[in-house]
C-alpha cells in the first residue's frame, strides 16, 4: 500500500499520518518528505537527533519509544509530540528539560490496553493520580494533549476493537475529569500498519504506520 492510498484512508476522519521511520535511511525519509510528509516517528534518542541533524528543520518529530530519563535533555529542544509518557517521573523530566530550553514540549500519556506483560504504560488509576497531584499542577513546560496506546498482536480483530474502545473511553473520562476547557487534549493516538482501520473508526486522530509505507524492518 503507498503513501498516497493511505492519505485517502485517513482523509475521511481526519486522522493524521505519522510516518514511522525507525531503522529507514534519510533518503527514504525524504522520498515521503518531498510528497508532502511532515510527521514521522522514532523510537530511539540517538537515532532521532542523527535525523533531526541531517535532515530538514520542518519536518515534525515524533518519539514514539520507551524514554529514559537521562536521555530526555537530547530531544526536549526540539521533539513536536511524545507519544510515550508511561510513568510521572518521565514526564517531571520532560518539563525540567523544556523549560531549560525555553519551550513546552505537548505529551500523550501512554496507556496500557493490550494484554501483553511486557507493554509499558499507566492504567487509569495511576494516570489520575498523576494528574491530581500537585507535583503536576506544578509543570508548567509540559502540556497534555492526548493519549496513546498499542493494541495487541493479534489476528483476533474483536479483540483488538475492544482496546481501542477501551483506549478512548480513558480518553474520555481524562477529557471530562481533568481537561473540560481545554480543546488542546484531543489526540487518541492509536493504529499502525496492521490495525489501523480497525482504529479510525473506533475514533484514532493519530496513526503511527511504519511497515506499510517503508517496507518490513526486517
Ligand atoms: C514501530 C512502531 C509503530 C509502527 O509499526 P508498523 O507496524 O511498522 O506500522 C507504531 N508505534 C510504535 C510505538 C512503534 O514502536
Amino acid at each position: 500500500m503507498n503513501f498516497k492510498e493511505i492519505l485517502d484512508a485517513l482523509s475521511p476522519s481526519g486522522t493524521q499520518l505519522v510516518a514511522v521511520s525507525k531503522t529507514k535511511p534519510n533518503d527514504q525519509i525524504m522520498g515521503l518528505y518531498r510528497q508532502g510528509q511532515r510527521a514521522f516517528g522514532e523510537n530511539r534518542v540517538q537515532e532521532l537527533t542523527d535525523k533531526h541533524e541531517a535532515l530538514p528543520k520542518d519536518i515534525q518529530w515524533h518519539f514514539i519509544g520507551h524514554l529514559q530519563t537521562n536521555k530526555v535533555k537530547y530531544i526536549a529542544p526540539f521533539v513536536h509530540l511524545i507519544h510515550s509518557i508511561d510513568r510521572a517521573k518521565i514526564l517531571k523530566e520532560v518539563d525540567k528539560r523544556a523549560e531549560q530550553s525555553g519551550r513546552t514540549v505537548s505529551c500523550l500519556l501512554q496507556f496500557h490496553i493490550a494484554e501483553e506483560e511486557s507493554k509499558f504504560g499507566f492504567d487509569l488509576e495511576e494516570a489520575r493520580a498523576m494528574l491530581s497531584s500537585e507535583a503536576f499542577r506544578q509543570m508548567q513546560h509540559v502540556h497534555i494533549a492526548g493519549v496513546m496506546g498499542m493494541a495487541t498482536f493479534t489476528d483476533d480483530q474483536e479483540k483488538v476493537r475492544r482496546e481501542f474502545r477501551q483506549l478512548r473511553a480513558i480518553f474520555e473520562a481524562l477529557k471530562k475529569e481533568y481537561f473540560p476547557e481545554e480543546p488542546s487534549f484531543k489526540e487518541i493516538s492509536m493504529g499502525m500498519s496492521g490495525d489501523y482501520p480497525i482504529a479510525i473508526a473506533e475514533g484514532s486522530t493519530m496513526v503511527r504506520i511504519g511497515s506499510l509505507l517503508f517496507g518490513s524492518r526486517g
